[in-house]
This record gives C-alpha cells, structure tokens and sequence, in this order.
C-alpha cells in the first residue's frame, strides 16, 4: 500500500465559509464593485487576447502598473498568482530544509502551513496581550534562534493593528534574516516600506489586488524587493503562473489610479464607521467582547462568547470569521462592508447581545 508521507498525511483543504449568506463579511474582501464600463473594457481586451498563446512569464505590462501606481521601478517587481503563491514559492525556495522560520502568533495562517510543507522548522513567537507585535522581541527571538527568515503581516491579519515604519526598519536593519514583509493591507494605512525595499537587501513585501483594489477574483498579487531578490524571485516561480486574463485585468485596473484611491478611501471610510459603531455596542453591552485598534477594514474582537455570536450571526445570513485560538482566547474578525451590510451587522448584533 502506498504510504503518504507525514507532512501531507492529515492536510483538509482550505474551508472557507461556504454557503447562501445574504451578507459576506468574513474574507476582507472589498465591498466595491468594478464599475460596469470598466468591465466591458475588460472583456473587450479579454476577447481579443491570444487565447492560443502561454502568457508573459514576465508580466510585463502589469508589473510596469503596479509600479507606476506605487512609485516603484519594475525590475523590483515580480508577480504572482496571488500573493498566497508568492507566499509559498518564497518560503519553499529561500529556506532550506530544517532552516528556522520565524511566525508571530496570531498571524495569517497560511506562513506556517507553506513553512511545514517546505519542511523548515517553525520557531513561533505569541504576541502579547495587546497583540502588537514588539519589534525588540522579533530581533531577540531571531538572534537567538537563528532564524533565516521571518515573515509576518503589516498590518496584521487578523489583529487589525500595524507596526510603524520606523520598528519595521529596526527589524530589518537589526537581523541578517530575510524579512518577509506581507503589507496586504496597507492601502488602508500609510506606514509602507514599498518605496524603501530596493534599499535593502533583505526585505521582500507582499502586496495583493485582492483586498483594497476589489479583484480577490482573479488572483493577483505582487513581491517587491531589491533587483538581486527580485530576480531570484522571477527565477524560482513557475514561468507562466499569471495567466493572460488576470495580467490583463490588473494592467487596465491599476491603471485607473484615481478609481483606486476613491475606492481604498470608501473602505477606510466604512472599517473607521464600523469600527465607531461597534465600538457604540461595546459601550451598551459592558464586558460582552473586547474591541481592538485598526488599521484595515476590519475589526477584531475578543469574546468569550464568539463562537456563539458567530453561530447566531450565521443563522442570520451574516458570515463573519471565528478564531479560537489556543490560550490567547476566542475571536471574531469582522469586514466592513457597504453602509446597509455594517448596518444589518450591528443591528444583528445588538439583538444577540440582547439575548444574552
Ligand atoms: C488575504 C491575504 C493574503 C492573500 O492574498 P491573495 O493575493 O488573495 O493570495 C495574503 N496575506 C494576508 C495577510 C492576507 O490577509
């Protein structure tokens, strides 16, 4: 009989919430639409591309858009199939079999699940109670380690809350580690090292199209570092994983700018409204859940009744995402939506909270 190997043996597929629910705020997603003109451009170009034809293994034209909206060179720009597959072709190519990879927890799971399958050994640092993360922790941990890479996002995933760009720069500049930068939401705040990566020579950032620029859809996402990392980068990824209809897709959006920063304005405008309405629930409702600082477009909240709000919520046609996790407690992490979603949200809400 053929016998899995041990780190593949008890792996479940990825479960997100599936499922009617009439009101989806369980993925960070964005709440706005590609406006309808711009979709039928889109398809246009779609239809005339060379569907016969493998696509640019460089993805030229995106990258060069990517870069103009950010104010970065191309040559620091590689993309990927998302920034989940940057994430793993990372982990599985700049750390050796049982190299030490350093995760900050709670994270985005997905960094030690790609360490695991790279077999590199996961050194795991908890976050303390405020769950910001400490950035004198991260360089002791690394040192005393010997972590070669560390990897963590900014702002986090789930905590909502950011490191500066000064602490991220003490980080860096204080390891001879690789710092994996994952700045998925920083649209939402403004403490960025995109424009300072190609100083350093041990600094990737992940950025992706799937949160702030509203194309989850499609899988995009983009590593932006020095040349030399960037083309190792370029060198290591499958050659074609872009295909032609998602290069053409991020070229034409990242290249309404203004459409761009319009929209990551609403979303700021609708996390910053949730969060102060949420906040309004905490104060009618004392010691039902802990709210914490953020700076994304969604809150989190500590409650040792989540898994019972979450439950009631769903019941409601309302997905929201339960964490337990482990000793640190149990958690909901909630996207802001449209005004009418965080309205019905909070409405429901309150009544669950009503009942006790
Ligand atoms: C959503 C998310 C991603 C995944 O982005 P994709 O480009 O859709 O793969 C990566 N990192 C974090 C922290 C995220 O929350």
């Amino acid at each position: 009989m053929y016998e899995l190997n041990d780190k593949i043996r008890n792996l479940k597929p990825y479960d997100p919430i599936s499922g009617e629910y009439q009101i989806r705020l369980d993925a960070n997603e964005s709440f706005l639409p590609i406006p309808e003109d711009l979709r039928a451009e889109i398809l246009q170009r779609i239809d005339e591309a060379a569907w016969n034809r493998y696509p640019d293994p460089t993805a030229a034209g995106v990258c060069r858009a990517f870069g103009a909206y950010y104010g970065v060179p191309e040559e620091c720009i590689a993309a990927g199939n998302g920034s989940d597959e940057l994430i793993m072709i990372l982990l599985s190519s700049f750390l050796k079999r049982g190299e030490k990879l350093l995760t900050i927890s709670p994270d985005f799971s997905m960094y030690r699940f790609y360490g695991s399958l790279a077999e590199a050994e996961n050194v795991s640092l908890t976050k303390p109670d405020t769950l910001r993360i400490d950035p004198d922790d991260v360089i002791r941990t690394i040192r005393e380690t010997g972590a070669r890479l560390v990897i963590f996002s900014n702002p986090c995933n789930p905590t909502g809350q950011g490191l500066t760009r000064d602490e991220v720069r003490k980080i860096i500049t204080s390891v001879d580690a690789l710092v994996v930068l994952d700045e998925a939401y920083m649209d939402f705040w403004n403490e960025s090292m995109i424009q300072e990566a190609a100083r350093y020579d041990n600094l990737i950032i992940l950025r992706t199209c799937s949160k702030a620029f509203g194309m989850a859809a499609i899988r995009l996402g983009f590593a932006v570092a020095n040349k030399r990392l960037a083309d190792v980068i370029r060198a290591v990824k499958s050659p074609y994983n872009v295909n032609t209809f998602t290069q053409l897709t991020g070229e034409i959006v990242l290249s309404h700018q203004d459409l761009l920063r319009e929209g990551t304005k609403k979303i700021v405008e609708s996390a910053a409204a949730l969060a102060k309405e949420i906040a309004a629930i905490s104060q009618e409702f004392p010691g039902s859940f802990t709210q914490f600082p953020t700076c994304t477009n969604f809150v989190f909240l500590r409650s040792e009744r989540a898994e019972k709000i979450f439950k009631k919520l769903l019941n409601r046609k309302i997905a929201v995402r339960f964490f337990r996790l482990g000793e640190v407690g149990d958690f909901l992490r909630i996207t802001a939506g449209n005004p009418d979603e965080n309205a019905a949200l909070c409405a429901a809400l309150r009544e669950i909270l009503k009942e006790g």
